[in-house]
């Protein structure tokens, strides 16, 4: 196929990720020749990971972390596909999925995230909520939050999960919760906050406890009920709110993809594209970069736009190809629930409101993109 086919060729983006939201956003400034661009999303609205734990806190309204994907799209000339992809048959260059009816495509791009659900833990489904997706995370917030301030629920509230994401939302739970005593744990199989520089877990978890939070390392929970989650050893724990901030799952679908998988995750090299189909481009979380292997994290994802973008223009024929080099290290920035964040760099921990400002305004500059 070349620039000049008259007929375009088919751009599938599934899911409205970080890199994909970026992706549209430089696209209609500078648009793939010849080429139509659907995103399937199952929903018009994105929310921005960055800035949950300060909605979870009450610093932020909901709308203030939503990224307008059916605007963005309309922007790039393309379309918004209402739906979530389960199935891409590479043989037949078909996607499938529940919402929407059977899209062919030329090129495709995933950005699809991970789950942080808990199949396997009895009870989880009914009575627990995942941090991601973050939709109905928010919404079951906002829910649980009125009826404790109606008196009608104890605020009894378990994390799952002592990484830094789940220690920050125990922060922001904590301090919005202030004014009604509530009970918040933590509860980690392994040990709390192993991804961390030594400083920064000393004094995140000296936070944890000036908010009364209690932390329970190797503890492993076996069941969830509506009120109470059963633990190995046999102890019981109140609980009218449970969130989930364990695992990082890679979607299942991709198993039935054939595409090359690290533990689930798609094996994308230096252009992002999928080691085992040159069609396939893979960002953001569910992506595995072979050449560069980095935890998941949202800095990745925003920094492999332009080049997902450079390589999509190379790929239809119009540009030269660009390697994406992640960096060794980035600059976490950590909100401890009131204003104020912690950062951790080189191991080196420095806290303050200031850095709750300078988190505030990246992450307002980030927004503002989108809405400008
Ligand atoms: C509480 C918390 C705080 C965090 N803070 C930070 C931070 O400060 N800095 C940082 O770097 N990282 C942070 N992270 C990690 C960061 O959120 C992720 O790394 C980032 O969101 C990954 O972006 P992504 O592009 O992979 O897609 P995501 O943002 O995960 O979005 C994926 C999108 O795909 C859609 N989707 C899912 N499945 C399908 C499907 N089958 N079909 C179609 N669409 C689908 C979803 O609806 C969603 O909109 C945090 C995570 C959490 C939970």
């Amino acid at each position: 196929m070349n620039r000049y086919d008259p007929k375009p060729r088919e751009l599938v983006l599934i899911g409205g990720g970080h890199t994909h939201a970026l992706l549209l956003h430089q696209l209609a400034q500078a648009p793939l020749q010849n080429t139509a661009i659907s995103l399937i999303t199952p929903s018009p609205k994105a929310p921005y990971t960055g800035m949950l734990p300060g909605f979870i806190a009450g610093h932020y309204a909901r709308e203030d972390l939503d990224i307008d994907l059916e605007h963005l799209s309309t922007q790039a000339g393309g379309r918004l596909v209402p739906g979530k992809a389960d199935r891409l048959d590479r043989a037949a260059g078909v996607i499938g999925g529940a919402g929407f009816d059977d899209m062919r495509f030329d090129l495709v791009s995933v950005d699809i995230g991970i789950t942080s659900d808990l199949p396997a833990l009895p009870g989880y489904a009914e009575h627990a909520v995942s941090a991601k997706p973050l939709g109905a995370y928010a919404r079951r917030w906002q829910d649980w939050l009125t009826k404790v301030e109606d008196g009608a629920l104890r605020p009894d509230v378990v994390v799952l999960g002592a990484g830094v994401a789940g220690v920050e939302l125990a922060l922001a739970m904590a301090f919005r919760l202030q004014a009604h005593a509530p009970v918040l744990r933590i509860i980690d199989r392994g040990r709390a906050l192993p991804n961390i520089g030594h400083f920064a877990r000393r004094r995140l978890l000296s936070h944890l406890a000036r908010f009364g939070v209690e932390v329970l390392e190797h503890t492993q929970v076996t069941a969830i009920d509506a009120d109470h989650l059963h633990c190995a050893d046999g102890r019981t724990i109140g609980a009218s709110f449970v969130v989930g901030v364990a695992g990082t799952r890679p979607q299942d679908w991709l198993n039935g993809t054939g595409l090359e998988l690290e533990n689930g995750f798609i094996k994308v090299d230096h252009h992002l594209r999928a080691l085992s189909d040159q069609r396939v481009f893979a960002v953001g979380d569910c992506a595995h970069m072979t050449h560069a292997p980095r935890p998941k994290a949202g800095v990745f994802a925003v920094r492999q736009a332009p080049f997902l973008l450079a390589n999509l223009r190379a790929a239809t024929g119009g540009g030269a190809w660009r390697a994406y080099q992640p960096q060794r290290d980035y600059l976490k920035l950590v909100s401890l629930g009131d204003k104020t964040a912690l950062a951790d760099k080189w191991g080196l921990p420095l806290e303050g409101r200031w850095l709750w400002r300078l988190k505030d305004g990246i992450d307002a500059k980030f927004m503002q993109q989108f809405r400008g």
